[in-house]
């Protein structure tokens, strides 16, 4: 006899394929969006953390979330949680591969820095300076910023100086 899962594993198993609606070839588990299904009071709870706070995918995210649930019968609530706050850094290391072959440069790591007027100075100085974005075409370093917003606030538009080809940039926070 199989082990029936429970329906948080049933959960799971459902929300594990669901795509960003930004970047349809990454999944919400690998971007760290998707952080946990519990048991609930009354029903399923589903735990996402937004890229940014104000993010317009964030409404898109909940539509999808709940209607591949409810498609296998599933009720669910969706949970927004805010801290601790999403970064870069839960992005796994196939995330940002796929994000490279899609064309977008993936996000350096060097988000988890506190909060503080020090690490404000010294942020501003290194991306005045030594923020290196590499082409995700050519992978050329020889790149420049056109915008710093790009498709989406998340992103930033540069342009590779080599094969002359523009690309957004997933900018890291
Ligand atoms: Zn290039």
């Amino acid at each position: 006899m199989a082990t029936a899962l429970t329906r948080a594993q049933q959960a799971w198993q459902l929300l594990e394929h669901l795509s960003d609606p930004e970047i349809p070839v990454i999944t919400l588990r690998e971007l760290g969006i998707l952080r946990d299904v519990r048991e609930g009071a009354e029903a399923l709870e589903v735990v996402i953390t937004p890229t940014y706070s104000g993010c317009p995918a964030m409404g898109q995210i909940e539509d999808d979330v709940r209607a591949t649930l409810a498609s296998a019968g599933l009720q669910a609530r969706v949970v927004t949680q805010l801290a601790p706050a999403w970064t870069t850094d839960w992005m796994s290391d196939a995330a940002r591969e796929k994000l490279r072959a899609y064309g977008i440069a993936p996000p350096h790591a060097c988000a988890s820095e506190p909060a503080g007027s020090a690490s404000v100075v010294q942020f501003a100085a290194r991306s005045a300076t030594t923020e290196e974005v590499h082409c995700p075409q050519c992978g050329s370093a020889n790149t420049t910023e056109t915008s710093h917003f790009g498709s989406t606030a998340c992103k930033a538009l540069y342009r590779c100086l080599d094969c002359m080809e523009p690309f957004d940039y997933f900018k890291p926070y």
